[in-house]
């Protein structure tokens, strides 16, 4: 099975959940380069000081930072059936970058129209204190508006307001169209058609990586 694995789509189109399934049956390991270099930080390593020199500064990671951080973090795995990486890169340059380090053997592009997003993010209902997740037509709660598992007030988060997800889903398609075109040239992309049961499009990532 294929082991270099980098996952496109945008907000909503369940890459999370197809990369938290691929762990729980794999194994493989996913990467966030939010969660990595918050990690990195914390442990104070030198690349994690260097990584807080531009984030207090406000400035942008460089990708050579941030590719030196996941070539650490990989060392550190040992051996690992897979490696996902998720959130990077986001741009042909970093894509340009981190094949010059790592041998990404395959891109995953999650696809779902964009209205479909739009009506799975807006209808989107979340619980502040349990953290669970409501849909309004395919998972709402049992009682209007309640959390089923705590009682607590379900809100929608600011994130799932109809204009913020049309600017995101914007700004992913102006970023991320020239990186599935990237990945299509050197033909290590794989379309996975989103839409449908949970382990449906399962099966069709795993066809992807054999
Ligand atoms: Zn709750």
């Amino acid at each position: 099975m294929k082991s270099m694995i980098v996952l496109l789509g945008p907000p909503g189109a369940g890459k999370g959940t197809q990369g938290e399934k691929l762990g729980s049956e794999y194994g493989y390991v996913r990467l966030s380069t939010g969660d990595m270099l918050r990690e990195a930080v914390r442990s104070g390593t030198e690349l994690g000081r260097l990584a807080k020199t531009y984030m207090d500064s406000g400035a942008l990671v460089p990708n050579d930072v941030i590719i030196d951080l996941m070539k650490e973090k990989i060392t550190s795995l040992g051996n690992t059936p897979g490696i996902i990486f998720d959130g990077f890169p986001r741009t042909v340059e970093q894509a340009e970058a981190l094949d010059r380090e790592l041998d990404i053997e395959v891109a995953l592009d999650f696809e779902v129209a964009d209205d479909v997003l739009v009506d799975r993010l807006t209808k989107r209902r979340s619980c502040p204190d349990c953290m669970a997740v409501y849909h309004l037509e395919n998972k709402p709660p049992r009682v209007d508006g309640i959390c089923d598992k705590c009682g607590a007030k379900l809100y929608q988060r600011t994130d799932d307001e109809e204009s913020t997800v049309e600017n995101r889903l914007a700004t992913y398609h102006k970023n991320t169209e020239p990186l599935i075109g990237y990945y299509e040239k050197a033909g290590k992309l794989a379309r996975i058609e989103g839409i449908g049961d949970i382990d449906e499009i399962f099966k069709q990532v795993e066809k992807a990586l054999q």
